[in-house]
């Protein structure tokens, strides 16, 4: 699966959901000069494209998640806001360079980058995933670089492209429960790959590298099969996790089966981290990327790196 993220965004009028969940409006000083600085650099971000619910505080506090390969997927998740577009191949080799650009204009200590699936491409873009972290180091060697990958299409070819290019954190989107996963994910991504791709980024990554992974709550999940899912991913290697709380972005997705309450997720951090991860972060609002610095800083001295 790919850049998932985008997982769930929130519908514009608000209607029905409980008062732990709402939009912020954009505030502090940032928020405009970030927003003029993607759109002079011609670059995508998760946290439009996907209407995040966040999109306000963190470009407020100077982080954003930048979409690689385009703004638009070959596929079709049942939840995500991300337009299916087949590109036919079709790649903006300046985009790497774009990206840094972004990177080192901006002083980030630390970038999240995400992609769309591409399975027009031969290797799922893993080139132009790895181009892009290179170009980053030339750019501002001291950015610590997190990427949200998709499943590269089972590729271990793919994947070993991408790991070459060293990032500090691997991040994959289970998503959900294995009970759910078919109904959930495009027929396209699979439970069972998705465990594959940590397993061996494991074994052919880096020392070091931290690996991270992101579950949506209120699909229809059962506790027993969230508890399952834990153990798939530490079994994986996985070291983080962060849960949150599907929304549905627009009538024609995938409706919300339950909206859990904040005590709920603070209960399932709590298991998570007695599974095994070294690093947790849970909330209705909590998306993939959301505090990736912190998460991976205080998971980082959890692993005593
Ligand atoms: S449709 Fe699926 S694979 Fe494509 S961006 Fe959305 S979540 Fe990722």
């Amino acid at each position: 699966m790919a850049a998932a993220e985008q997982r769930g965004g929130l519908h514009p009028d608000g209607h029905g959901l409980p008062e732990w969940i709402r939009a912020r409006p954009p505030r502090g000083e940032l928020y405009p000069e970030v927003r003029a600085l993607l759109d002079d650099l011609r670059l995508g971000t998760v946290c439009r494209e996907a209407r995040c619910p966040n999109l306000s505080e963190c470009w407020s506090d100077g982080a954003a998640t930048l979409m690689l390969l385009g703004t638009e997927c070959t596929r079709r998740c049942t939840f995500c806001a991300v337009t299916t577009h087949w590109p036919r191949g079709v790649v903006d080799r300046t985009e790497p360079a774009r990206v840094a650009e972004a990177v080192r204009r901006w002083k980030l200590r630390y970038v999240v980058l995400t992609q769309v699936c591409r399975d027009d491409l031969a290797d799922g873009g893993a080139a132009v995933l790895a181009e892009t972290v290179s170009e980053i180091r030339r750019a501002s060697s001291a950015t610590l670089v997190e990427l949200l990958i998709g499943d590269l299409g089972g590729d271990a070819d793919a994947l070993a492209t991408v790991l070459a290019s060293a990032p500090d954190v691997l991040a994959h989107n289970l998503e959900t429960v294995r009970g759910l996963s078919p109904q959930v994910r495009d027929p396209r991504a699979g439970y069972d790959r998705s465990l594959e791709l940590f397993r061996r980024a494991g074994q052919a990554g880096r020392a070091g590298l931290v690996l991270k992974s992101s579950l949506m709550l209120g699909l229809g999940e059962s506790p027993p099969e969230l508890d399952a899912a834990f153990a798939d991913l530490r079994a994986a290697g996985v070291h983080l996790l962060t849960l949150g709380q599907y929304l549905r972005p627009s009538p024609a997705h995938r409706p919300v089966d339950r909206f859990v309450p904040p005590a709920e997720f603070d209960r399932w951090a709590d298991r998570a981290r007695d599974a095994g991860f070294a690093g947790v972060a849970a909330g209705p609002m909590v998306r993939s990327s959301y505090r990736a610095e912190s998460l991976y800083r205080s998971a980082r001295a959890a692993l005593g790196g």
